[in-house]
């Protein structure tokens, strides 16, 4: 590895067998070496068990709190002091993402709670800084961009269909979307509050796998600025910390014969495929060394040009494969456990984003100037 550079941290959350599951009586066919170690086992029918390893593995036994140890704790620390983070949530549909990044009912709190409540509790330490942190939801349904705050009750609103947004790139701060909604929030209180309003305008559906389901691309993003006082420059430190809650890939034939449920999927598993490949090109630049010409196709889908900042670019990305124990999910299991051990491999290059007043003004100065051109010579 690189000196800069990161590997991405990869953690697999085997969830409990569920009450379906064991009516039909399915079988496990996943193995965990204790409720928190690195590695667990697959064991196939007919062949031999094959031993998979990760930064960690959570067995079905572990609750929300640890994943927050493992996976939010770090990310939370480094975003305030500058450095992006991204956590994003892969695996087969029914698998335990959504449980994961935002919490089952009942108290039973997820990821991202988690990491707004400790995000609060961090900032609130640092007492002689100022800080701001601003809030946006959106999601990715059959390759469209809706923002998922746009009609936010704060804006005076009503409820309605939110509009499809551009993804562009910036050649200073990178990938970002147009005209999406940053709602500056206080309190992880105030997190839940729109998270809950998201939620009601996310597209969800029933297929025959899950009674309701995500159907698309969900990514919360924490935007967090924090001026840091006491140096005889005031420095600002500008970082985003995104969790993603992928769709799940899925076999059509489990869909059922509903159109839409079939379109939407057709969509879900041609976006992921686009990320699988771009996983598998980057993982083949790292094999080639830093000299490497392998074309990376980032702008193939809109999913892969979403998160090519996080899977080779400036952050902390950490990856949460979600895996069922049932035998009867074999197949899917392994093909996320593949997925897995491909992002693995990557690195990306993380950096702290800090700048000092004056050199922010100077910068943004430079780039009107260079914008009053660029109007002035169409
Ligand atoms: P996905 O988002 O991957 O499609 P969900 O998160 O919706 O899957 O999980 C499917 C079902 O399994 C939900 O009812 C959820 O509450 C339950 N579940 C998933 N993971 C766990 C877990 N670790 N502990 C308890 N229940 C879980």
């Amino acid at each position: 590895m690189q000196p800069g550079h990161d590997s991405i941290k990869v953690c697999v959350r085997v969830r409990p067998i569920n009450a379906t599951e064991k009516r039909n009586g399915a079988s496990e066919a996943v193995r965990c070496a204790g409720e928190r170690g690195g590695s667990l086992q697959l064991v196939p029918r007919g062949r031999k068990p094959v031993v998979h390893s990760f930064d960690h593995v959570l067995a079905p036994a572990c609750g929300q709190d640890q994943v927050f140890e493992h996976l939010g704790q770090p990310v939370v620390q480094s975003v305030v002091n500058g450095f992006h983070g991204c956590v994003f949530a892969y695996g087969q549909t029914g698998a335990g993402k959504s449980h994961t990044v935002f919490g089952g009912g009942s108290g039973d709190r997820g990821l991202l709670p988690r990491i707004a409540e400790g995000l609060f509790l961090q900032l609130a330490r640092e007492t002689q800084d100022e800080h701001m942190v601003r809030l946006s939801y959106l999601e990715l349904y059959n390759e469209k961009v809706r923002d998922l705050l746009q009609a936010a009750p704060s804006q005076g609103r009503g409820l309605r269909e939110p509009a499809s947004l551009e993804i562009r790139e910036h050649p200073r701060f990178g990938v970002f979307i147009e005209g999406l909604t940053k709602s500056t929030v206080q309190s992880a209180a105030d997190v839940s509050q729109l998270l809950d309003f998201g939620h009601k305008i996310r597209v969800v559906g029933c297929t025959n796998m899950n009674a309701v389901s995500s159907r698309s691309h969900a990514v919360v993003t924490l935007h967090v600025e924090r001026k840091v006082v006491g140096t005889a420059q005031a420095a600002l430190r500008r970082a985003h910390l995104h969790a993603v809650d992928l769709a799940g890939s899925e076999r059509m034939k489990q869909l059922g014969n509903n159109e839409q449920r079939q379109k939407e999927s057709q969509q879900i598993n041609k976006s992921l495929a686009a990320l699988s490949h771009m996983i598998s090109c980057l993982a083949a630049r790292e094999h080639k060394g830093a000299k490497s010409d392998t074309h990376i196709p980032y702008r193939n889908s809109k999913l892969t040009f979403l998160l090519s900042g996080s899977l080779m670019g400036n952050c902390r990305t950490a990856m949460l494969a979600c895996i069922s124990p049932s035998a009867d999910c074999l197949e899917m299991t392994e093909s996320t456990i593949r997925f897995a051990e491909s992002v693995k491999k990557l690195h990306t290059k993380p950096v702290q984003n800090e700048e000092f007043e004056a050199d922010l003004i100077r910068m943004l100065q430079a780039e009107i100037e260079t914008l009053k051109q660029q109007l002035q010579s169409t």
